[in-house]
């Protein structure tokens, strides 16, 4: 990463913000009912530390292995929160509980099951997103609609993890509207599993379409490229 990208860090997070707010205001919703995760996968521990240093304390990634380095590359940040947003092995779960506050990529009970086995946790419960395939497309990873009820009893049932909402990634489209459909389903699948009193948070919304996400509800917004730059 060059010295360039690294110092336009503060200003680049500053405007997420801004349009952060902008957008949640727009919607009738309080600006700190959203929560910013700073996708940081592929970008050096020092970006991670320049975003810190202007206040951000939520980071997202998607590797273990990365992440466990950057972990303890960082480990004197003492609030940083680790949002681990990508597919998980049920052969990592050890290393996700043992450095995540938030998993939002939760898909199968048997992942429930191997996480909640373990015995060391980063915080004093791990807050579950199910992944929904919303759109129903064969690419996206996420269980569907109609799997989602058993996921959320096999976290109800659970001893370490708290079910705590519902994650999508919507098609990659040029216009953010289209994405729109995808942020709306993924609500309303919510509204019909307990609504926000059950399920607080939606996961939803990256770069290119926070800003329709917060418009449809969404509580934490997982945004990379905007704060640190394209990914080489
Ligand atoms: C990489 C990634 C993001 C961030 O994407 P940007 O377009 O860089 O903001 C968000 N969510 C998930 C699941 C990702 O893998």
């Amino acid at each position: 990463m060059s010295s360039e990208d690294l110092e336009g860090i503060p200003a680049r997070l500053a405007e997420v913000k801004r349009r952060i707010e902008a957008a949640a205001t727009r919607a009738g919703r309080a600006p700190e009912s959203v929560r910013l995760v700073a996708v940081s996968k592929n970008k050096p521990a020092e970006a991670i530390r320049a975003a810190y240093a202007a206040g951000q304390r939520d980071f997202g990634e998607n590797y273990m292995q990365e992440l466990t380095q950057k972990a303890e590359a960082l480990a004197d940040l003492k609030d940083l929160q680790w949002h681990v947003i990508g597919p998980i092995q049920r052969n990592k779960a050890k290393l996700v509980a043992r450095v995540a506050s938030f998993v939002h990529a939760i898909d199968r009970v048997e992942l429930v099951t191997a996480l909640d086995k373990q015995t060391e946790f980063a915080a004093p419960f791990l807050s579950a997103l199910v992944e929904v395939n919303v759109s129903g497309e064969a690419t996206k990873h996420g269980v569907s609609p109609d799997g989602l009820g058993a996921v959320l009893e096999a976290l109800g049932r659970s001893t370490h993890l708290r079910g705590v909402g519902l994650m999508t990634m919507a098609p990659f489209v040029d216009d953010p509207e289209l994405a729109r459909p995808t942020f709306k389903a993924l609500r309303e699948l919510r509204d019909r599993h307990g609504g926000a009193a059950a399920l607080p948070h939606l996961s939803m919304g990256m770069s290119h379409d926070f800003e329709v996400a917060i418009e449809e509800g969404a509580t934490l917004v997982r945004v990379g490229t905007a704060i640190f730059g394209a990914r080489g």
